[in-house]
């Protein structure tokens, strides 16, 4: 059983310190049995950081997309409109957050009495700590991830990415590469529940993740990366600019590099397209915006 001091220990060993503004992506099952389960991370990294820091996680709800677009083009009139009923209204302050990476670790933030949550149906964040108003005020409805976002606004403060008992899968951090690469792909439309009756085309809609993996040895051998364990997880920690830009300096060099290799992921799929010929991009997304 993993006491919270065991676990503060471990985060300062690996490098956290007072005062740091840290984006955690945690799966806390991967740290073992904690004293006060997953509660038992927040109050050790709290603890860690101190009153100067601050605490930010993704509260993803992608519950809240159109599953209509999702299901593709062949979906009938009546049968789109079927799916859209069944999706929830985000209030986007109470909406349950999905777990990514699997995990309660995201609720259990969200509901501490000073967490602050960014508005977005579904992309925001939530953050506790000195900086959780800068982080999460006035987010950005279209490019949820992009310059003006909670991401950006993290690289501002000099903050720190910090993965526990995941892989860069979760590392969010490198859409924020994306948009500063200018890659192609990263002008994509989704169409989100913004209201009672009301969908929304939201431009900038950041996809896949999987191949967000192959980075790691490169942070690695770039001794960007400091690593260690948080109770039996395999835990990194590094800073968010530096990760940032060695993640714009890979897709200056390979468009592709963050895409995944799984041939049946369509959006990777779409994305070699619109990177490979700017005409098809083009096409690609005035077929998206008219599509019903
Ligand atoms: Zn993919």
């Amino acid at each position: 059983m993993w006491t919270e001091r065991q676990v503060a220990a471990n985060l300062q060993h690996l490098g956290v310190r007072a005062g740091m503004a840290v984006l955690v992506h945690a799966t806390p099952q991967a740290i073992g049995p904690m004293e006060a389960g997953s509660a038992t991370l927040l109050h050790a990294l709290l603890q860690v950081l101190g009153p100067e820091g601050t605490v930010l996680v993704p509260a993803f709800t992608p519950a809240h997309r159109d599953p209509a677009e999702r299901a593709g083009r062949l979906t009938p009139t009546g049968e789109a409109e079927r799916l859209r009923a069944t999706v929830p209204l985000c209030d986007g302050h109470t909406a349950p957050a999905d777990p990514q990476p699997p995990g309660e670790f995201p609720e259990i933030v969200q509901k501490h009495p000073q967490a602050r949550r960014s508005t977005h149906p579904i992309l925001s964040f939530v953050a506790i700590g000195a900086q959780a108003d800068f982080l999460t005020r006035q987010a950005p409805f279209h490019y949820p991830l992009g310059s003006e976002s909670p991401l950006a606004r993290l690289h501002q403060l000099n903050g720190y990415v910090l993965l526990i008992g995941t892989d860069h899968t979760a590392n969010v951090s490198l859409h924020l590469s994306e948009i500063w690469a200018n890659v192609p792909y990263i002008h994509r439309y989704a169409t989100v529940r913004t209201g009672e009756a009301t969908w929304t085309r939201m431009q900038g809609s950041p996809e896949c993740r999987r191949g967000f993996a192959r980075i790691e040895p490169l942070l690695r051998q770039s001794r960007i990366l400091r690593e260690g364990p948080v109770g039996d997880a395999k835990a990194q920690l590094m800073a968010q600019q530096q990760l940032v830009s060695m993640g714009v300096a890979l897709l200056q060099g390979e468009r592709s590099f963050l895409l995944c290799e799984d041939p049946d992921c369509a959006w990777c799929a779409l994305a070699r397209k619109m990177n490979a010929d700017p005409a098809t991009q083009t096409a690609l997304r005035a077929e998206e915006i008219e599509r019903p």
